[in-house]
Formats: structure tokens, C-alpha cells, sequence
């Protein structure tokens, strides 16, 4: 690798990253404690957030603490949560506080606090345009960079389904602005769509709001019931370096089988949730007498939405009785339906370059995009490549693994050192300890 340094104007770097969340901030953190490898971290917004309109009180982190930015790579790291709370000095409080998940405002919290440390990042700069000529030319609402390498961290973007897309506004919106937006409805009939753990916290926020309840709130999902994420000890596995290996290497056909069959453990509700929902909903009903003010409708999808803001009505299609649709009224319409991949139209001038595998970028073995450039020159993608790498691709379990092999890619190594998981993924033809040959 070159010993670039930055020049003069400071516009030429190892690396650049385009996106600061916390699968970028990972990178930017492990890149902290290598000075040679030059790199700059580009963010759109003026500030560091992390899906800060769904900071609902109570909301709880989905992993352990040790699936920070850095340490499951580099303990040692200076970016660690642990070291976060050393530095604000509420090491013994955070431990004596027992928490069973950490508060995802005590995470975003840190994650900010790394993006505060770390003066290779900067914020309300948007990526227009990435060209190449031997070097990748960034450009930037602002100037642009040069860079041997790109690092795409863009994220997810809202996603909403068709029919209310169109018309989105104060009283019908994604739960991504529930903050907000949600802010006052009180004695309104609130209509919540999606069953993950997004929904789940609306509702269970809705229900929790003593002398400000809203008159009913109406909860639907497509999925059979409210579903718990399952976070058992064999189940994590897949959330491993060497699952995700494993994965990549499986046909195309398999590898959706296997997100569709186990969206689960990465999607679902967290138990903790979903026993404070119903304990609330048996409080409210057979302490509180508040009769109908929570209606709990799985097992449908929205398939139409008419009137206007503030008198919303939604069709449901029950999926065993899709004869028979159902109405629901509603003054405010909360869609908790997911995020779609940010659209990446700043590689518009490389697009011919790329490979591709149907709405994904090709990546190799070190999350870089296959194309036609130099082997030296790469195109990095975090968080984008769920087809490819599983489910653990776009949440938190893996990143600090990910940015440590792109940072391998950069420093032509290789340091992945963890033992294999107790389990046999791969076919095991001739087992040498049961005898058979
Ligand atoms: C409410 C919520 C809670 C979650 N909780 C958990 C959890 O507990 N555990 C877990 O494992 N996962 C969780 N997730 C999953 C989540 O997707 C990841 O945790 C994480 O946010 C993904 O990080 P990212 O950096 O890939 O993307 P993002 O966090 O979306 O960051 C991408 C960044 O790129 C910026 N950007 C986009 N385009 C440009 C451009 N052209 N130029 C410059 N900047 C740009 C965006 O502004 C954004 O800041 C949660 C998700 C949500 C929505």
C-alpha cells in the first residue's frame, strides 16, 4: 500500500466514507489506531443522530454491549462502549444498574460520543457523486475528495407501502418521525402497521401516556401474532463471523430460504416488550376498565387507504379470510413497515463498472464491490448486502468484524482469529473422531 499522507488542502485520502452510522463510525473508530491509513467520513446531516424520532422512553438496545463499534474486533479499542462510560465516569453506576438491555438512548448516547472523539469525521457534507480516473473523486455538496478507497455506509431509508406513501403528512407518517409526530394524540384513534419491534414500542408508547391516552389504538400486523426476536445461545451463532463466511458461500436459492425462514432472530420483538405490552393491555383492561382502547389485529395486511388527514379508513385483508375485507377508522395512521436500502445514485458514473447480483452490489470476501478498476482501488459496501451475507448484514452483531476486514483489505493482512462455531455448518463427509472412513 502507498504511504499517502494527505496533502496540502487535506483532499487525498486511503479511505473515505460516505455515511456516518454506526456501521462507517465502526470503521472511522478501528481506522483511529492506524495513523497511515488517511481516511475521511462524510455525513449528510449537520449533527450525529441515530434514528433519533424513535428514542421512545424505555427503548432498549436489541444486542449485548459488547456489540459496540469495536470490541468484538479490538477489545482493547480507546472507541469501546466500555471505555464511553469509563470516560463520563459511570462505569460502577452503569454496573451496579443491572440493566437487562442497555437503553438505546445510553447507546446513541456513545455512539455519539465516538463520533465526538474522532476528528476524521464530518457532518452536513452529502456525497453527490463518486467518478473514477485512477482515484476515486468524491464529490461532495462542498468540495472534492480524492481517495484510494470508498466505504459506502449509507443505511436504510423509511419505507412505506404504496397506498400511503402518496400521502404522507402530520396525521399519517413512518414510525421513523413517531417522536414528533406522535407527540399529541390524545383521544384519537391511532392505527400502528407492522408487527416488528418498531411497532411494538409505538404501541406500547401510546398505551403508557396517564391523562393524555389516545381513545384506541389499533394494532395490525401482517405476520400471524407479535412474534418474540429469537436471541438463543444457538441461534447467535448465526450471528457470527463464520456464519456469514458460511452463507456467502450457499447458492442463491438457499441463502433466501434461509432470510426468509430465520427473519426472526434479526426482526422480531424483544421479549422484554412484549411482556410489558400485555401486562399493560391486562392493566388497562381489567384494573383501568378502559374497555376497547387497545385492539390487537395480526394476521392482516393493509390493502387500501381512503379518506383524509385526520379521518383515515384502512381495508384489511385477513390472510385466512382474504374474502372478507375489514375497515378500521383512524385519526392518525403510524406505518412501522421497515427501511429499504438507501438508493446510491452518487456511483451513477461506475454503475456500468459494477457487478451486480439482482438489487445488490457484488461483493468479495472483504465486503468489496467486485468490478473492473485496479485491485487496489475498492468500492467498500457496509449494511447493503443482506442477500449475500445473511441477516446479520444490516444490524449491529457483526460490524466491528466487518470494518476489521475491510481494514485488513487496506493493510494486506488478514487477522480473523476467533474459533468456529460449536456447530458443523459446512458438510462434514468423514468425521475422523467417529471412525468413519
Ligand atoms: C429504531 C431502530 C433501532 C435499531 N436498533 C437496533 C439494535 O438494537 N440492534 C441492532 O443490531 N440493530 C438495530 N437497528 C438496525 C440498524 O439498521 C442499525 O443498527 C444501524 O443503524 C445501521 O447502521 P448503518 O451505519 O448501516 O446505517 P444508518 O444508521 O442508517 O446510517 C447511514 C448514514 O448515512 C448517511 N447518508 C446517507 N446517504 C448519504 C450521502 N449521500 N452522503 C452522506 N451521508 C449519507 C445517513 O444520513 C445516515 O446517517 C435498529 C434500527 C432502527 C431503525
Amino acid at each position: 500500500m502507498a504511504d499517502i499522507t494527505t496533502d496540502d488542502n487535506g483532499v487525498r485520502y486511503h479511505c473515505v466514507g460516505i455515511g456516518v452510522g454506526p456501521a462507517n463510525l465502526s470503521l472511522a473508530s478501528l481506522l483511529h489506531s492506524h495513523p497511515k491509513i488517511s481516511n475521511l467520513f462524510l455525513e449528510r446531516k449537520a449533527n450525529f443522530g441515530w434514528h433519533d424520532g424513535q428514542l421512545v422512553a424505555g427503548a432498549a438496545l436489541q444486542v449485548p454491549l459488547l456489540k459496540d463499534l469495536v470490541t468484538l474486533s479490538d477489545p482493547t479499542n480507546a472507541f469501546s462502549f466500555l471505555a464511553y462510560l469509563h470516560a463520563q465516569g459511570r462505569i460502577y453506576h452503569f454496573v451496579n444498574s443491572q440493566f437487562d438491555a442497555i437503553p438505546r438512548q445510553e447507546f446513541r448516547n456513545y455512539l455519539e460520543w465516538a463520533s465526538r472523539n474522532n476528528k476524521n469525521l464530518a457532518f452536513g457534507e452529502t456525497v453527490r457523486e463518486v467518478a473514477f480516473d485512477g482515484m476515486f473523486h468524491v464529490r461532495t455538496s462542498r468540495r472534492t475528495v480524492l481517495a484510494e478507497n470508498v466505504a459506502v455506509g449509507v443505511g436504510q431509508r423509511p419505507w412505506v407501502p404504496e397506498h400511503g406513501a402518496a400521502r404522507l403528512g402530520p396525521t399519517q407518517f413512518h414510525v421513523h418521525d413517531y417522536v414528533d409526530r406522535a407527540a399529541d394524540v390524545a383521544g384519537k384513534r391511532v392505527a400502528v402497521v407492522g408487527g416488528g419491534q418498531s411497532g411494538a414500542e409505538a404501541v406500547l408508547d401510546l398505551l403508557s401516556r396517564p391523562g393524555a391516552m389516545p381513545r384506541q389504538v389499533c394494532w395490525v400486523s401482517r405476520r400471524q401474532n407479535y412474534f418474540p426476536i429469537d436471541d438463543s445461545p444457538f441461534t447467535n451463532d448465526y450471528y457470527m463471523p463464520c456464519h456469514s463466511d458460511y452463507f456467502a458461500r450457499l447458492d442463491l436459492a438457499a441463502r433466501a430460504d434461509f432470510n426468509a425462514g430465520q427473519v426472526l432472530t434479526s426482526d422480531g420483538i424483544s421479549l422484554s416488550t412484549l411482556r410489558a405490552l400485555y401486562q399493560r393491555i391486562y392493566l388497562l383492561r381489567f384494573v383501568a376498565g378502559a374497555e376497547g382502547l387497545a385492539v390487537l389485529r395480526p394476521n392482516r395486511e393493509v390493502v387500501g387507504l381512503d379518506g383524509g388527514p385526520g379521518a383515515w379508513r384502512l381495508t384489511l385483508r385477513h390472510n385466512h379470510h382474504p374474502g372478507a375485507p375489514e375497515r378500521i377508522g383512524a385519526d392518525v395512521v403510524v406505518w412501522a413497515t421497515g427501511y429499504r436500502p438507501e438508493p446510491m445514485d452518487f456511483l451513477a458514473p461506475l454503475a456500468s463498472r459494477l457487478e451486480r447480483e439482482h438489487d445488490e452490489y457484488r461483493i468479495d470476501d472483504s465486503f468489496a464491490v467486485r468490478w473492473d478498476g485496479p485491485i487496489d482501488r475498492n468500492i467498500f459496501m457496509q449494511n447493503s448486502s443482506r442477500r449475500q451475507r445473511g441477516l446479520a448484514e444490516r444490524n449491529l452483531s457483526l460490524i466491528a468484524w466487518r470494518s476489521q476486514r475491510i481494514i485488513d483489505r487496506l493493510r494486506g493482512v488478514r487477522t480473523d482469529d476467533q474459533q468456529h462455531s460449536f456447530i458443523d455448518w459446512s458438510v462434514v463427509p468423514d468425521d475422523p473422531m467417529s471412525g468413519a472412513r
